[in-house]
């Protein structure tokens, strides 16, 4: 079995779905420090190397954090501009973003960005033009679906391990291998889907019920675990209230949250997609 792939989408509590209507000029603050530290302490002890999915506009105003995510030997790619879903930017406004963020991304790292990953995970059937974009601007890699349909985004019906993607068809692996797509991992049986690999899934999972799925995604297939570094520090004292269910929504969970996830990496063999990719260049030879 190859390794497991370990990303983080690097964004702050301002972008979120929870925050983004009590945001203003007057309450903005960034509250990355804290979490990217432990995060990068945390990969650190157990010399895991993870792709960060960096924001545009949060790698132009913490470049330091970046920066020092970077001189880790983590991998650094683009998670567009402004956290636009993709279904609110014209194709043209798209590109802007592509360009604008991987300019600020390559400035920082002297390094060309590989991967992308749409804001909300809102890459689905609407968007297919989106990976033609993607080969076009010279992408190596998409993660951006997110294989099970939830109220808010993904796609049914998609594969659950990395495959090659077009836009004749994003849920089959194409033959003409011109962009991979690293899919979140989820669990699957015959009756069930659990969307359980991070994010709000892993953090309101009971910890134990956390590694059960992880394991049991493992029988099968490689784990593909995601993180925001918002969800590791209790933004209820720093933040704007964000109304009752948003607030449990954006914090329950979120101190015990970096324990579970060293659990998870106790457990399994994590490392990044560039890596990934370039250890497993025989993978896709099962399609
Ligand atoms: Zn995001």
């Amino acid at each position: 079995m190859p390794k497991n792939i370990f990303t983080i989408d690097y964004e702050d509590w301002m972008t979120t779905s929870h925050y983004k209507a009590v945001v203003k000029d007057t309450n903005k603050k960034y509250l990355l420090e804290k979490p990217t530290h432990q995060l990068l302490d945390l990969l650190e002890r157990h010399q895991v190397k993870a792709t960060f999915f960096v924001l545009g506009q949060v790698a132009k105003d913490c470049s330091l954090l970046i920066r020092a995510i970077n001189n880790k030997g983590h991998e650094i790619a683009n998670h567009g501009y402004s956290h636009t879903p993709i279904h609110f930017l014209s194709p043209n406004d798209f590109i802007h973003e592509l360009r604008e963020t991987n300019k600020i991304l390559e400035d920082i790292t002297q390094k060309k960005v590989k991967g992308f990953r749409a804001p909300f995970f809102s890459l689905n059937q609407k968007s297919p033009w989106v990976i033609d974009t993607l080969i076009e601007e010279g992408f190596v890699y998409d993660s951006s679906i997110f294989p099970m349909k939830t109220p808010r985004y993904g796609v049914n019906k998609a594969p659950l391990k990395p495959y090659y993607i077009s836009s004749e068809n994003i849920l089959r692996h194409s033959q003409q291998q011109e962009l991979i797509e690293f899919p979140i991992s989820i669990y699957k049986s015959n009756f069930l889907k659990i969307p359980s690999a991070g994010g709000i899934y892993g953090r309101f999972l009971p910890e134990k019920i956390f590694l059960k799925l992880l394991k049991e995604i493992h029988k099968q297939n490689l784990i593909h675990l995601y993180i925001h570094p918002w969800e590791l520090i209790n933004k209820r004292e720093l933040a704007p209230h964000p109304g009752w269910i948003k607030n449990i929504l954006a914090n329950y969970n979120s101190e015990q949250y970096i324990n579970k996830l060293e659990k998870a990496i106790q457990l399994f063999q994590f490392t990044n997609i560039e890596t990934w990719i370039a250890e497993n260049k025989s993978y896709f030879n099962q399609y």
